[in-house]
């Protein structure tokens, strides 16, 4: 099931030696303009993994949306993005000049981190409890906001290492989180995004294959390549 807030699902299907992306399977070829009906089974279609969620349907984790606007209608690359954590009812606590906000809307179209392993179930039962002492411990005014230091990303990162300290494991750096676990999950969302916009734009999208080594068509249509998901189409 995808919910319109993140976006109508994309597939991938081959033909022509390339890879087209689109909304939906067209009955021709947008290349050769050849019937799509009696395609070989390396030709099926495939989705492509969104790497949107909603964030309100996340248990304990790190969500990161524009702070104005959603990722693929308003995103340019460059946005000021804003980021929260779940509690286990998808409540997102999350802080600004206004102070610890517990949205119950409003990210519904999130890059999503999640924070416990599965072998953390007994931490999940301590998670909302430790959130909320956390957001009322008096760190966190409006007064005390400061966009650039004192802001959303310190107090998700302090909040895990918080967390972390609690239960007696090591702290988390910010630098090390955010390149293993926040940088590849937002590349993947750049692509996404501009696949999905030329999809939206010209109703399809090539590439090469991935594991051919030659330069993208010239024309319209190219972009780039994107992992296909594992769950098939659905
Ligand atoms: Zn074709």
């Amino acid at each position: 099931m995808h919910c319109a807030e993140v976006g109508k699902p994309l597939i991938k299907f081959s033909h022509c030696k390339k890879s087209i992306y689109s909304f939906s399977v067209p009955r021709r070829c947008p290349l050769c303009q050849q019937d799509m009906g009696s395609r070989k089974l390396e030709e099926a279609p495939v989705s492509i993994t969104n790497p949107f969620t909603n964030g309100h349907q996340e248990k304990c984790s790190f969500l990161l949306r524009p702070t104005q606007g959603t990722f693929l209608r308003e995103y340019d690359g460059k946005s000021d993005l804003h980021v929260g954590i779940t509690n286990t009812n998808g409540v997102v606590y999350n802080y600004n000049m206004y102070g610890v906000q517990r949205d119950e809307t409003g990210w519904e179209q999130s890059v999503s981190v999640p924070l416990l392993q599965p072998d953390m179930y007994g931490l999940m039962h301590r998670w909302d409890k430790y959130l909320e002492d956390f957001s009322t411990s008096g760190a966190w005014p409006p007064h005390r906001y400061e966009g650039d230091r004192h802001n959303c990303c310190a107090y998700a990162l302090a909040f895990i290492n918080c967390v972390l300290t609690a239960e007696g494991k090591e702290q988390l750096d910010k630098t090390e989180f955010t390149e293993k676990h926040v940088v590849p999950r937002t590349r993947l969302a750049s692509k996404y995004i501009a696949l999905y916009r030329a999809v939206a734009e010209r109703g399809f999208c090539v590439t090469d294959h991935a594991d051919r080594e030659t330069r993208p068509p010239s024309g319209s249509g190219s972009c780039g390549e994107l992992p296909a998901s594992a769950e098939g189409t659905g």
